[in-house]
């Protein structure tokens, strides 16, 4: 399964984190698009050796189209995007993320 982005979402990123995008994504995704937008506008995208991970109420592992959120297992049943996937498609686009240069999966195993 691919999720890959709308043209009209595509061409409002490459703007940036303007207005255009705001509303391209909620009537796109609704309130997934909303959220994804504020992760980007504060930066709560981090990009590690191994996954990207978007910091919400948790920390979600996004894997290219899979993310662990609760969203996107239960509610979306893995057969469309959730906030944490639209917004790593964007942060690739928009190269806004943090990047570390340390495996995701190291860091949990040295911190449970
Ligand atoms: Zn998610």
């Amino acid at each position: 399964m691919s999720f890959a982005l709308s043209d009209e979402v595509i061409n409002a990123a490459k703007k940036g984190l303007g207005y255009e995008l705001y509303k391209a994504l909620l009537l796109t995704y609704g309130k997934r698009g909303e959220k994804a937008f504020f992760y980007l506008k504060e930066r709560r995208i981090k990009k590690y050796k191994d996954f990207f991970v978007v910091v919400g109420n948790y920390e979600y592992i996004v894997d290219g189209n899979f993310c662990t959120c609760m969203d996107f297992q239960f509610n979306l049943k893995a057969k469309k995007p959730c906030a944490h996937i639209i917004a790593v498609k964007l942060a690739r686009i928009m190269k806004i993320y943090d990047s570390y240069d340390i495996f995701y999966s190291d860091f949990i195993a040295h911190n449970t």
